[in-house]
């Protein structure tokens, strides 16, 4: 059973490629950003509680996150392994992941703030199922239409530039922190994804590279 993390700034290409490395590696990917978008679409109790500081770029404060990651790697699904995609994004959410299980790789995605800015430009995902595309480098084939599940493919709110910035902002200050975390624990896999016309094939490469020789080696 593999327990796997990504770490990364928004933007780096770490839901594109964590989407794709799940069922390669047979584990469920599990994105947080994305659980709280479905409860906001639901217009659940969580979902409510979230919206003010996903519109803002801010993190959602850490007890309703833990509380939402705890009751979601107990589903049956997950019993295989799991890839989480978003979590843990302060350490106080990493010591509580540490308490629960052991991770097996946390994946760095190296990636500088100038390539995310010009990558974000043209960033998309689907409305329904949370898909991401890339206009640039991996568009969905119907334009505006999910390849997986026919939905619409929109810009994200919190991709615009002002909100981006301040999630940039919000990375550097509450999750960069988690690298050094992971270090010390000997888990971390460090991937350089940083060329701007990088395709997400060869960043999938890449990161199965990583993970392989990282589970190698151990
Ligand atoms: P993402 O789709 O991963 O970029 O997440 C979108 C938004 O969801 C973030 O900007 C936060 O507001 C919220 N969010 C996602 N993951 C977390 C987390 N681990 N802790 C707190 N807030 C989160």
């Amino acid at each position: 059973m593999k327990k796997i993390i990504f770490l990364g700034p928004p933007g780096s290409g770490k839901g594109i490629v964590s989407q794709r490395v799940a069922p390669t590696i047979k584990a469920q990917h599990i994105s947080i950003g994305e659980l709280f978008r479905q409860n906001l679409k639901e217009q659940s109790e969580i979902g409510l509680k979230a919206k003010e500081f996903m519109e803002k770029g801010e993190l959602v404060p850490d007890e309703i996150v833990i509380e939402m990651l705890k009751q979601r790697i107990e589903k049956e699904d997950c019993k295989k392994g799991f890839i989480l995609d978003g979590f843990p994004r302060t350490i106080p959410q990493a010591q509580s992941l540490h308490k629960l299980i052991e991770i097996d790789v946390a994946v760095h995605m190296n990636v500088t703030e100038e390539v995310i800015i010009i990558r974000n430009a043209t960033r998309v995902s689907c409305k329904d199922c949370g898909q991401i595309y890339n206009l640039r480098t991996s568009s969905p084939k119907k334009q505006g239409i999910c390849d997986n599940c026919q939905g619409q493919v929109i810009r994200r709110k919190d991709d615009e530039p002002e909100v981006m910035r301040n999630r940039l902002k919000v990375y550097q200050d509450q999750t960069y922190p988690l690298i050094d975390f992971y270090k010390d624990k000997g888990v971390l896999a460090e991937v350089f994804c940083d060329k701007i016309e990088q395709t997400p094939e060869e960043t999938f490469q890449q990161v199965m590279e990583a993970i392989n020789k990282f589970l190698e080696e151990k």
